[in-house]
């Protein structure tokens, strides 16, 4: 069947791979089309994010579909030697260009990187002080099935923080959105990447996307606790976060 925006629907067993496709094939541009497509808001939402987590030295943090490592960068300057970091995609290409990135920048013995799906993470319990997922979840087919997972591998008293895509809370800011993810996104892929699919892709689950309060009820059905969330430009983003106790 077709959705609203009359795309036809992916098939969950489909999914996955359409997912790897998209990510294959944007992995090198994925980058500058970030700072492009947010006019470089995405740094100020993922540093909120950064500032949210309460990670300090030696502590461990999972960056789960951690892509090109945006956060895992910040983190491991701030676990320190004494901590560690898992970046952690499920798609190669995103991982490679991601452990470039930070060897470019200097990142060193702290780091792992690691193929890993949300949906079953290949950590014992209880293994981080924190976990982020940015733009991540809204990718994932199962998603109670990964908000569960990160809840087991993180410590009692660790925190998950989810930065996403969310439902904007005005009505105007919400046309003039929809206007700009359905029309000139896919255009601006086309130019930059030679790829408006992918960038359609984007827009669609995007729309797709649980709102702030679904996404807290799924969190909270997940085992987290005082989950919470605060709005970012309006709604155009939303960060939650819950802690395992
Ligand atoms: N976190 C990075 C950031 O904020 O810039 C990258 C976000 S990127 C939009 C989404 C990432 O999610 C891609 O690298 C993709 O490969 C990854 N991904 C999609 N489905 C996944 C899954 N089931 N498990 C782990 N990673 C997944």
């Amino acid at each position: 069947h077709t959705t609203h925006f009359g795309y036809q629907e992916v098939p969950v067993d489909e999914k996955a791979s359409r997912v790897a496709d998209v990510f294959h094939s944007v992995a090198a541009r994925y980058d500058v089309m970030n700072d492009l497509m947010s006019f470089g808001i995405h740094r100020l939402w993922k540093r909120l994010t950064i500032e949210r987590s309460g990670v300090r030295p030696g502590h461990s943090v999972l960056d789960i579909a951690g892509g090109t490592g945006d956060l895992t960068l910040k983190f491991s300057r701030m676990v320190g030697p004494r901590g560690r970091v898992v970046l952690a995609d499920i798609n190669e290409s995103m991982l490679r260009v991601g452990r470039d990135k930070l060897l470019d920048n200097g990142v060193g013995g702290n780091v792992e990187y690691v193929q890993a799906n949300a949906e079953c993470l290949p950590f014992p319990d209880n293994s981080f002080d924190c976990i982020t997922i940015a733009f991540g979840l809204r990718n994932v087919t199962d998603k109670a099935s990964a908000l569960r997972s990160m809840t087991r591998s993180l410590k009692p008293g660790g925190r998950v923080l989810v930065l996403e895509f969310s439902k904007p809370v005005n009505p105007l800011l919400s046309k003039a959105y929809d206007e700009y993810s359905f029309r000139l996104l896919p255009r601006m892929g086309q130019m930059v990447a030679g790829d408006a699919d992918s960038y359609r892709y984007l827009a669609e689950s995007i729309r797709m996307h649980p709102d702030q309060e679904t996404l807290q009820e799924m969190m909270e059905a997940a085992g987290l606790e005082r989950v919470e969330y605060t709005n970012l430009t309006g709604g155009i983003v939303a960060l939650h976060r819950g802690i395992k106790l």
